[in-house]
């Protein structure tokens, strides 16, 4: 199948309060545009010169979201390039951001990642750290903390996923109780190719797929 019937079947197969975001690391901007045209409305990238590379081709097409670690000294050009930035999982990141961001009279929208397998090697806030980091978010006033995003661990199978979405979709909705001036709790961001339905009832309202709509990356 192609990328347009791809797109079409996935956005045919998930609820209409479900956001299906493209993950369109490697593809190129005629892969994208494709999908654009089969109905992809946001596009995920993991590096901020990927998203350079194929920007100017779909710019006012999709809104861009940064679903890879970020790191310090590339935020300032993530800051202008992306819509939603859905991997802060430090307060530094966070306060550079909003640094950033402020300098160019911007409201940055974030996910905080979590980490939910609690795997020393990867990135993510550990689960008992999110609200000690949203408080210290609450008096930044040029980002805006919309939602929780995870990966969870490799597993064989995706079944295995379950404890780790119900981990992050607890967390998201003792979050949403957490009130602050830049907090507002409206995406549970989890689930890829081969996780999304079960993401979808765990909880999440927001999908990242990449190889389902592309095929397998070279
Ligand atoms: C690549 C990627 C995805 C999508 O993975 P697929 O298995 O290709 O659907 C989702 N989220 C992140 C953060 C990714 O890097």
């Amino acid at each position: 199948m192609g990328i347009k019937e791809n797109v079409r079947k996935i956005l045919s197969e998930i609820p209409e309060y479900v956001t299906l975001v493209a993950a369109a690391k490697t593809r190129t901007a005629e892969e994208i545009l494709e999908s654009i045209e089969a109905g992809v409305r946001y596009v995920g990238e993991n590096y901020v010169q990927e998203a350079e590379r194929v920007l100017p081709a779909i710019k006012g097409k999709c809104l861009l979201h940064m679903i890879g670690h970020l790191q310090r000294n590339k935020v300032k050009k993530a800051v202008e390039l992306f819509d939603m930035i859905q991997t802060v999982d430090s307060l530094k990141l966070a306060v550079e951001i909003d640094k950033r961001a402020g300098t160019i009279d911007k409201v940055m929208p974030i996910l905080i990642e979590i980490n939910s397998g609690r795997e020393p090697q990867k990135s993510g806030v550990m689960p008992e750290d999110l609200f000690e980091l949203l408080e210290s978010l609450s008096s930044l006033k040029n980002i805006k903390v919309e939602g929780l995003m995870t990966m969870g661990p490799a597993l064989e199978s995706p079944e295995e996923l379950k404890p780790y979405f119900r981990l992050t979709r607890k967390l998201f909705e003792d979050a949403s109780k957490y009130s602050g001036p830049n907090i507002e709790m409206k995406w549970l961001s989890m689930g890829m190719s081969d996780s999304y339905l079960i993401a979808i009832a765990e909880g999440a309202n927001m999908v990242r797929i990449g190889s389902k709509i592309y095929g397998r990356r070279k």
